[in-house]
C-alpha cells in the first residue's frame, strides 16, 4: 500500500517513516524544503520512497498536487509547529496546525478517492485540562477534550497557545469527517511527552525537537544545580508512538478512534536515576542524588491507556530504556 506522510523531516515522523518502509509500505511524504528533502533522500537509499516539497501546510489547496500521487491509500498527518519560536500565534501555530490539518482532509476527499484512513498526530494537549491537572482524582482518557478556547490559544502564554493548536487541528478533523461524510475514517494519536532516540536529521544540537530538549540541558551539566520541573509528568517512547500510527493504520478497529498513548507517570527525577544507571561515563555532567528538584508529586493526576494498548497493541517501552536511548543518540549527533 502507498501511504503519504507529511511533515517527514519531523522527529516522530521520521520514526514513522522508517516504520512503514519496514512494513513494506511506499511512502511518499511531505517537507517544506529542498534542503530536508535531499536528506532524507540519502537516509533512505533504494527505498520506495518519493519526497515531495509543500512550502506551506496553510495555504488552501497546499497538498492538492500530491494527493493527485495515483494508488494513495494512507494519509499520516504529523506536520504541526510544535516549538515556541514564534511571534505571531495565528500565523505561525494556529494556521499551519488547523488549517494545515484540513487542507490535507480536503485534498483527500476531492483527489485520494482510494485512501481508506487518515491518522492525525493530535497531542494529549489536546485531551488535557488545567483542572484537570491540579486535581489528583483526575483520570484522563479519550473522552476528555482540553476546554480552552481559540481565543487562549490567540491571547494565552506560549504553551496554552501550543496546547490550543493542537485541539483545534484534532477537532477539525472529526468535524470534517462528520459534516463530509467522506469515504475515509479517522485516526487520532494522542501522545504526552515523547522521548526518543533521533533518527531525523539535526543540523545542530540548538535545532532538537522540543520534548527531547531536556535530554540535551541533563547531559551539558545544565541540571547540576538543580533539576528542573518536569511539566506534563505523562510521557511515551517515540517508537511506540510510531507504532501506534502505523497500527492505528493498519487495523480496522482503530477507525473513527482517538487514543492516548502513554508509558505512564515520569518526573525529570527519573530520567536523571535513568541516564545515571544506564550510562555511568556521564556522571560528572549528573546532579548528584543531593540535589533537590524534579520529582513526581505525591498525588498526581491518573491517566487511562487501556484503549491504545488494547486496540494497537503497545507494549510499553521503560523509561530507562528510553532515556538511554535517547541519550546515545544525541551524543551520535554530537553532544
Ligand atoms: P518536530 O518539530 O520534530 O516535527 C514537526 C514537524 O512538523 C516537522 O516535520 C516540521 O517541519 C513540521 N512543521 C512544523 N511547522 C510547520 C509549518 N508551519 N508548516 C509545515 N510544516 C511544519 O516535532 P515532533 O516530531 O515532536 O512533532 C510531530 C507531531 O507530533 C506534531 O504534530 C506535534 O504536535 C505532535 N506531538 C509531539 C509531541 C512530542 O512530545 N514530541 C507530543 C504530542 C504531539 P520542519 O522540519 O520543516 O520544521
Amino acid at each position: 500500500p502507498k501511504v503519504l506522510l507529511t511533515g517527514g523531516s519531523g522527529f516522530i515522523a521520521a520514526h514513522v517513516l522508517e516504520l512503514l518502509l519496514k512494513r513494506g509500505h511506499e511512502v511518499v511524504t511531505t517537507v517544506r524544503s529542498e534542503d530536508k528533502a535531499s536528506k532524507i533522500r540519502d537516509a533512505h537509499p533504494n527505498a520506495k520512497l518519493t519526497v515531495v516539497i509543500v512550502p506551506d501546510i496553510a495555504q488552501p489547496g497546499a497538498f492538492d498536487e500530491v494527493m493527485q500521487t495515483p494508488g494513495l491509500e494512507y494519509v499520516q498527518h504529523t506536520a504541526s509547529p510544535f516549538h515556541f519560536k514564534w511571534s505571531d500565534a495565528k500565523t505561525e501555530l494556529l494556521d499551519p496546525a488547523i488549517k494545515g490539518t484540513t487542507s490535507v482532509l480536503e485534498a483527500v476527499k476531492k483527489f485520494a478517492p482510494g485512501v481508506k484512513r487518515v491518522v492525525i498526530t493530535s497531542s494529549f494537549a489536546a485531551i488535557l485540562s488545567q483542572s484537570g491537572l491540579e486535581d489528583k482524582t483526575t483520570v484522563f482518557s479519550e473522552a476528555d477534550w482540553n476546554p480552552s478556547t481559540y481565543e487562549d490559544g490567540l491571547n494565552g502564554p506560549k504553551p496554552t497557545a501550543y496546547r490550543v493548536s493542537k485541539k483545534y487541528a484534532e477537532k477539525a478533523g472529526w468535524d470534517f469527517v462528520a459534516n463530509e461524510k467522506p469515504n475515509f475514517d479517522l485516526a487520532t494519536i494522542c501522545p504526552p511527552m515523547v522521548f526518543g532516540p533521533v533518527v531525523h536529521h539535526l543540523n545542530s544540537l540548538a535545532a532538537i525537537n522540543t520534548s527531547n530538549e531536556r535530554f540535551v540541558q541533563l547531559i551539558r551539566g545544565e541540571w547540576k544545580k538543580e533539576i528542573p520541573p518536569t511539566g506534563v509528568f505523562l510521557w511515551v517512547d517515540v517508537r511506540d508512538v510510531a507504532l501506534a500510527h502505523v497500527n492505528a493504520m493498519e487495523k480496522p478497529e482503530a477507525g473513527g478512534k482517538r487514543f492516548l498513548t502513554t508509558a505512564g507517570h515520569f518526573s525529570n527525577r527519573d530520567l536523571v536515576t535513568a541516564v545515571r544507571k544506564g550510562l555511568p561515563d556521564l556522571a560528572d555532567k549528573l546532579p548528584d542524588e543531593s540535589v533537590k528538584g524534579g520529582e513526581l508529586p505525591e498525588g498526581v493526576y491518573g491517566y487511562d491507556n487501556l484503549r491504545a494498548t488494547k486496540v494497537l497493541g503497545i507494549d510499553w517501552t521503560p523509561i530507562e530504556k528510553s532515556a538511554v536511548d535517547t541519550v546515545k543518540s544525541l551524543q551520535e549527533v554530537g553532544a
